[in-house]
């Protein structure tokens, strides 16, 4: 069977942000492949290799691994969760949604929420959604800032300049700490996500999943896409890049970030722990034990 190359996710893979321009990025593009079956077939494969990492990375218990999905509404960050994490083991992975804050949440550094859930070590955790909101929707809402209760002579025009800077640091920060972060941005175009929401319409097993307030969203489309580009830019770093994945094909998506999830693990040189001489002798016991009682 036919696997996964790792040149498959590189040009999507973004370590310095500075010259990142979105428009460089298809969301239609799909790297040679085929199509649907030829994934289909690679993803199987992938989602194989990506449970022996896991378990490995669980059993050293050392290294903590941090995913970030970002997308505009019906971008399929549900069904790439879904589908890429089918074959890992649920007691080593923590998902979280991020929604709009709570009262409670409000009433903390923004930042609060996110350091509570992120993984445990020997955990993959997955942010559906994430810190990233706070200089996307509240960017683009900028009424959203009022409610956080920030010192009023805090908040300077640059505020947004402030955020990369200090989401830039605690990312340093928990790499320094053994957390790895990979982000990713699903890049689906405006007319596929038109054409999502429409099959959301008419599809009746679909229509619990349409929101009105997802199709207002759309008016500000463009200011998204600025504030995507604007955080990119500020935020992709060797150790915590963004990958700008196509999304307008959701096979494609799935191979494009279980390959670079793949990967990721590979360059850890995971391995099962040794056991030392003290529970190799514990072990020799416990197999008499056994012989022994039969
Ligand atoms: P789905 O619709 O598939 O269930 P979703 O991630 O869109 O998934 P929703 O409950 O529809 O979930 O949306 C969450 C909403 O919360 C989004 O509109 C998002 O912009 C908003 N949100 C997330 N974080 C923040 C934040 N820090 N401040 C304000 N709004 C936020
Ligand atoms: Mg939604």
């Amino acid at each position: 069977m036919k696997k996964i190359s790792a040149k498959l996710v590189k040009p999507y893979r973004v370590d310095h942000g500075k010259h990142f321009r979105l428009k460089d990025y298809d969301p239609g593009h799909t790297a040679g492949v085929k199509d649907k079956k030829e994934a289909t077939e690679l993803l199987e494969r992938g989602v194989h290799e990506l449970a022996d990492l896991q378990d490995k990375l669980y059993a050293q218990n050392s290294w903590a691994l941090l995913l970030i999905f970002q997308a505009m509404d019906a971008a399929g960050k549900d069904g790439v969760i879904k589908h890429v994490m089918s074959g890992v083991n649920p007691q080593g992975c923590q998902v979280y949604s991020f929604k709009a804050p709570s009262t409670e949440e409000l009433d903390h550094d923004y930042m609060w929420r996110a350091m509570v859930r992120m993984p445990e070590r020997g955990r993959i955790g997955i942010f559906n959604r994430s810190y990233y909101e706070e200089v996307l929707v509240v960017r683009v809402h900028k009424e959203l800032v009022q409610a956080q209760r920030i010192p009023t002579s805090l908040l300077r025009k640059d505020i947004w300049r402030d955020r990369f800077e200090d989401i830039c640091s605690i990312a340093r920060y928990l790499t320094r700490n053994g957390i790895v972060i990979r982000k990713f941005f699903l890049n689906v175009s405006r007319k596929e996500q038109k054409r999502r929401f429409l099959a959301r319409l008419d599809d009746p097993e679909k229509n619990w999943k349409f929101s009105a307030a997802d199709v207002r969203e759309r008016a500000f489309w463009d200011d998204y896409m600025d504030a995507y580009e604007d955080l990119i830019r500020h935020t992709a770093t060797p150790d915590a890049p963004w990958h700008v994945i196509p999304a307008d094909n959701k096979w494609f998506t799935h191979i494009a970030v279980a390959e670079a999830i793949i990967d990721t693990l590979k360059d850890l040189n995971l391995s099962y722990p040794k056991v030392d001489s003290v529970k190799a002798k514990e072990l020799e016991a416990a197999r008499a034990l056994l012989e022994d009682k039969k």
